[in-house]
């Protein structure tokens, strides 16, 4: 008994270690039903859940629950995954081997219980870590271990967003130090003209993908030093250069630390590009070449994925920063200060331009992307300057179209019924349009039943949110309203986002009594949910907020517009799997693709949204809605006021008359035949397996060829 009792524990201990489980519903379900009550105590994360219960006791409830040979599958599976020869990996990218792809990022969504991230950005590159495992691609993920995530956001009476820093305790993430040759942990250093940079690295396992975290809360390094890594875009352009100089140059040391020599660099936007330097100076140090010659070579391994459409967001760092912070670094390469300068300015000879980690990562790639077609368009007009003497169309910026990871977004109910309707094998060939053309024999029943359970568990997820928050805020009105608060039979509208202004979340506000006549009518009445955080610094986004929270305070609304709180993976993924309809409305073209609504998607609810980003690439007419015809004004209010008009005219024209026409047995027939469109024309196109593909066959496998014929390495 004793014996088995830690076998079983030690087997859901590996489970808990691999993040695998988060996109495996079966391992979820184990750990639920051993505990129900401690699982949602230690909000989904099944390393606090195993520190918090004993052998004896999992022996107890597995027995009583008969859970022992789910247990033993899951642990099976689990290792069958990992060792698993035959990928598509291993048939096509065998010449990454020896020499992975290297992918840098600030931040990483895997997980609600791991919250080193903030938003598309990071779940992206979750994204892309789930998948390149997936895959079996060969690749070393790279990022920072941020001791306080983003932050937690909390409203308060009056509808402002306070900002809460919660620090993570390690002993509960599934965190393995990285040791060194010696068997020590490993530590990175970094000089710079002020105090030295050290950290020490830790390892998550990603089902086959490792990902590397830079921990900076060290003895060595000073005060201020051991808070660089605590949060994710806090503080002033100090704090944030040392950050992108420990992921960038300490990123890279902890390759050299292990020996690993990267075949390619993929850099997921410019706050790593200071590992092109780090590899720069590794290979002139090690080769004794010059500059200029290593620089090339380095270009010819490195990708780079921009993902902002606006000028102003792009890093940029004045000249004295610079010097400061990689002042040693520069000498050590042999560079004047306005040599190195140069390499981040658009106009070399300009010493007034500060210093830009796009332009940089853009001046040291051979291969550039944006991250959908209309954004790489954006891309290659902002960066013509760079490429003066080329035309528009001829700047080497493609795009690649994001695409979310389906087993993290799919919901367990769906799940089963692809499972039953699309083949046993469906989910390792999602890529492949013939899976999804079998979505038309789903019969119509079944898929809108399954479709209404998911947005009643969406229901009941809001509400018993707004009881936790109407009980903080000692909302009494709200409290006896919670049960009537939605209504699984109305028309469900999600919109969870940033609040930037950019991605005008109030679009849909701004004819409040338009509005209010759809969210009242009788007979085909309409209900929002809304989440979304703000900027800490960004008074605009957090007013912006405020309007929906207060409206969804008032009597007059909290039973029709509501806010959840703290939006993050676990709210994301109630939502897209619940909403009948996500709503969307970016001011074109400054949405570079959006993720959210691919999500969607493949649970079955319905886009309306701007024609921007993947939507543009997306819409055919008959798999969702658009708003508008993808026109742009100069003048804001004008393209505001036209896009809120077009919005209005779509809801009241298309979409609500579109959801309430039922048949005899009560079924939107024509809506689920849109949702099966949708299904079929996009599930296999916007998904992380056809993105990571795309970038293994158009960039890695390329660039890792040049690499291996320049240093004569091939084989
Ligand atoms: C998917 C996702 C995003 C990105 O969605 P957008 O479409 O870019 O708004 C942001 N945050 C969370 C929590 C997500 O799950």
């Amino acid at each position: 008994m004793a014996e088995s009792s830690t076998h079983l524990h030690k087997r859901l201990r590996a489970l808990a270690d691999n993040l695998w489980w988060t996109w495996h519903p079966e391992v979820i379900g184990i750990f639920t039903d051993l505990d129900p009550h401690l699982w949602r105590e230690v909000e989904h994360n099944p390393v606090a859940f195993m520190n918090r219960i004993t052998p004896a006791q999992v022996e107890e409830r597995a027995a009583e629950l008969v859970l022992h040979s789910r247990i033993n599958y899951a642990f099976r599976r689990l290792n069958e995954y990992v060792e698993q020869p035959k990928t598509w990996g291993a048939l096509h990218c065998g010449n990454l081997n020896n020499r992975p792809v290297v992918y840098f990022s600030a931040e990483f969504g895997l997980h609600e219980s791991l919250p080193i991230y903030s938003g598309g950005l990071g779940i992206l590159a979750g994204d892309h870590l789930k998948s390149a495992s997936d895959l079996g691609i060969p690749l070393i993920g790279i990022g920072l271990l941020y001791q306080q995530g983003y932050f937690s956001q909390r409203l308060d009476k009056d509808g402002w967003q306070e900002e809460d820093y919660i620090n993570l305790d390690t002993a509960t993430l599934p965190l393995q130090p990285v040791l060194d040759s010696s068997g020590q942990p490993l530590i990175v250093r970094v000089d710079t003209r002020s105090t030295p940079l050290l950290a020490r690295v830790w390892q998550i396992q990603v089902g086959r993908i490792r990902l590397m975290l830079l921990d900076s809360n060290i003895e060595g390094n000073s005060l201020e030093d051991r808070e660089l890594t605590s949060r994710l875009y806090g503080g002033d352009t100090k704090l944030r250069i040392r950050q992108e100089v420990l992921l960038g140059i300490g990123g890279a040391r902890i390759l050299q630390g292990l020996n690993i020599f990267p075949g390619v660099l993929h850099l997921n936007e410019g706050h790593s590009s200071f590992a092109i330097l780090e590899e720069v100076r590794r290979i002139m140090e090690y080769d004794g070449i010059p500059f200029k010659r290593a620089h090339r070579r380095v270009s010819l391994y490195t990708v780079f994925t921009t993902h902002t459409p606006v000028a102003a967001g792009h890093d940029r760092f004045a000249p004295d920063l610079v010097e400061d912070h990689l002042g040693l670094f520069r000498e050590r390469m042999g560079l004047s200060h306005e040599e190195f300068m140069a390499l981040g300015r658009v106009n070399p000879l300009d010493s007034s331009e500060t210093f830009c980690m796009t332009v940089l990562a853009l001046k040291s790639c051979r291969r550039a992307n944006g991250v959908s077609a209309i954004h790489g368009t954006v891309s290659r007009l902002m960066w013509n300057c760079l490429w003066p003497s080329k035309g528009e169309a001829e700047v080497p910026i493609g795009h690649i179209t994001n695409g979310v990871h389906v087993l993290s977004w799919l919901a367990p109910q769906m799940y089963q019924l692809f499972q039953t309707r699309l083949g046993q094998d469906w989910a390792t060939r999602m890529v492949h349009p013939d899976i999804w053309e079998k979505v038309t024999e789903i019969d119509d029943g079944e898929l809108w039943e399954t479709h209404q359970s998911l947005k009643m568990r969406l229901i009941r997820f809001v509400r018993r949110r707004l009881r936790i928050q109407a009980e903080r805020l000692g909302m009494r009105d709200m409290l006896k309203q919670i049960e009537h608060i939605l209504d699984p039979d109305v028309l469900t509208i999600g919109c969870a986002r940033r609040f930037a202004t950019y991605k005008r979340g109030d679009l849909i506000l701004s004819q409040l009594e338009r509005l209010t006549r759809m969210l009242n009518d009788t007979r085909r009445p309409i209900q929002i949910i809304f989440a979304g955080k703000a900027h800490p610094r960004d008074n605009e986004g957090k007013e912006l907020l405020q309007r929906i929270a207060k409206l969804s305070y008032s009597k007059q609304y909290r039973t029709s517009i509501v806010f959840v709180e703290n939006y993050d993976y676990n709210v994301a993924r109630h939502l897209v799997q619940g909403v009948d309809v996500w709503l969307n409305t970016p001011r074109r073209p400054l949405e570079a693709c959006g993720t959210s609504g691919q999500k969607v998607v493949l649970n079955g609810g319905l886009n309306l949204s701007v024609l921007d980003g993947w939507w543009n690439e997306a819409y055919d007419g008959h798999n969702g809605f658009a708003i508008g015809h993808g026109g742009m004004h100069n003048d804001l209010a004008v393209q505001n006021a036209r896009d809120a008009e077009y919005l209005y005219e779509t809801l009241e024209k298309e979409v609500i008359p579109l959801y309430y026409q039922r048949d005899i047995s009560g079924i939107p027939s024509l809506w689920v035949k849109r949702m099966k469109h949708a299904m079929q024309s996009l599930g296999w196109r916007f998904i992380a397996d056809r993105m990571v593909k795309d970038y293994a066959e158009r960039f890695y496998l390329p660039a890792a060829m040049a690499t291996s014929a320049e240093t004569g390495m091939l084989g």
